[in-house]
């Protein structure tokens, strides 16, 4: 099976499987039991794979909290920062294009909690309209929340600008880094992002595992917990750490670091391979051409349900039609027609997701059958 879904799920890199193994076995201390040394050196592991993950995006260690991945962290930095900051408003900036992690927490909080949205619309490449987000900053505004980078199509937000335009204004900003993190350089510093999110099983981690970052220091973000009980996580996120979870994520983030430069150097060179083949036999780029995340293609080839293309190949290559939340239903992608295309366009588009263990011969293979199998099936579909 050639697997091109990496922006599903990655597999998990024998290295991060190798370090957490110990904590699986022999090694399976409650972080939190300092009386004796098992629990010692599980809070040693917790705490060296913290710097790790801390370090990968230019933060400090005590500014990183272990979830259970990217959806909690999104949960958390919402519902959390929302609440607790009730008192100086009730308004919340995200945009169209986000995962439902963000798009369905923002609408139980408009739901249930009083508060207000503003939708920040994108144009055809998946880039939020900046003007439109600054004006709609009011007195109420608590915070705005924009993903580093689109999970379906690709593109990688103006993150930068969008931190500089929040704490201009006194506004607390999240970025949703599940499909950046690890995969392109992010900085919260820099970039003047007070909460990311970031999930372990899209960078070669396990699942069941992410963090929370969270500005300790201008401004100092206070969160109102989520999940009640023994105050772990500095009160944040009570519950048993996940130690050989908390383990693979920081061996994970390490090897990314380290990494990521070659990696995305390959990457580019066989999407772009991919995309030439493609867009010879017709095929349309979703997404942005140049700011998008090395390892994504999003293409559309008009006339060809994606379905059919999946399903012919499935045996061989998987591959999918967008988000693996929305893939179960036949409602098209809300990220497509965000980016102001059709329905039509939606259910004619397959998402490509390169990873590290791929080689060569599997890119050609996977271009080779589509690009045979579409004019196939353009014939079949005017029939
Ligand atoms: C995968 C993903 C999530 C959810 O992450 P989990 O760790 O699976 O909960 C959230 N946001 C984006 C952009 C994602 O790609």
């Amino acid at each position: 099976m050639i697997y091109l879904d990496h922006h599903s799920t990655t597999p998990v890199d024998s290295r991060v499987l190798d370090a957490m193994m110990p904590y699986l076995t022999d090694k399976f201390g409650n972080a939190s039991s300092l009386d004796h040394s098992l629990g010692h050196e599980a809070s040693i592991a917790v705490e060296s794979a913290r710097g790790a993950v801390a370090k990968a995006i230019g933060a400090r260690s005590n500014e990183i909290i272990f979830t259970s991945g990217a959806t909690e962290s999104n949960n958390l930095a919402l519902a959390g920062t929302m609440n607790r900051y009730r008192d100086k408003g009730n308004h919340i900036i995200t945009c169209t294009t986000e995962h439902k992690a963000v798009l369905d927490t923002v609408k139980y909080l408009e739901d249930h909690h009083g508060k207000k949205a503003t939708y920040v619309h994108v144009d055809e490449f998946g880039k939020a309209d900046l003007s439109q987000l600054e004006d709609s900053i009011t007195d109420q505004t608590v915070m705005i929340s924009i993903m580093a980078a689109n999970n379906e199509v690709g593109t990688i937000a103006d993150i930068a600008e969008v931190g500089k335009i929040a704490h201009e204004h006194d506004v607390i900003f999240h970025t949703d880094a599940a499909q950046a993190a690890g995969h392109i350089n992010l900085d919260v510093e820099a970039m003047n992002i007070d909460l990311m999110s970031i999930s372990a099983h899209k960078m070669y981690g396990p699942k069941g595992i992410g963090a929370l970052y969270v500005r300790g220091l201008k401004p100092r973000v206070r969160l109102e917990s989520i999940l009640h009980g023994g105050g772990q996580e500095r009160n944040m996120r009570s519950g048993t750490l996940n130690v050989p979870g908390i383990v693979g994520l920081g061996k994970a983030a390490e090897v990314a670091i380290r990494e990521m430069d070659a990696e995305n150097t390959t990457f580019r060179t066989w999407s772009k391979k991919m995309l030439d083949s493609f867009e010879q036999e017709g095929a349309l780029l979703n997404g942005h051409r140049t700011d998008r995340l090395p390892y994504n293609l999003n293409i559309c080839f008009p006339g060809v349900e994606s379905k059919a293309i999946i399903n012919s190949i499935s045996k061989e290559v998987a591959i999918s039609a967008g988000s693996a939340c929305t893939t179960q239903t036949v409602e098209p992608s809300h990220v497509i027609l965000a980016l102001g295309h059709d329905e039509e366009r939606a259910h004619t588009s397959i998402r490509i997701g390169i990873g590290r263990f791929n080689t060569e011969p599997e890119i050609d293979r996977c271009t080779q059958l589509i690009t045979e199998l579409v004019p196939t099936l353009k014939n079949i579909a005017a029939q």
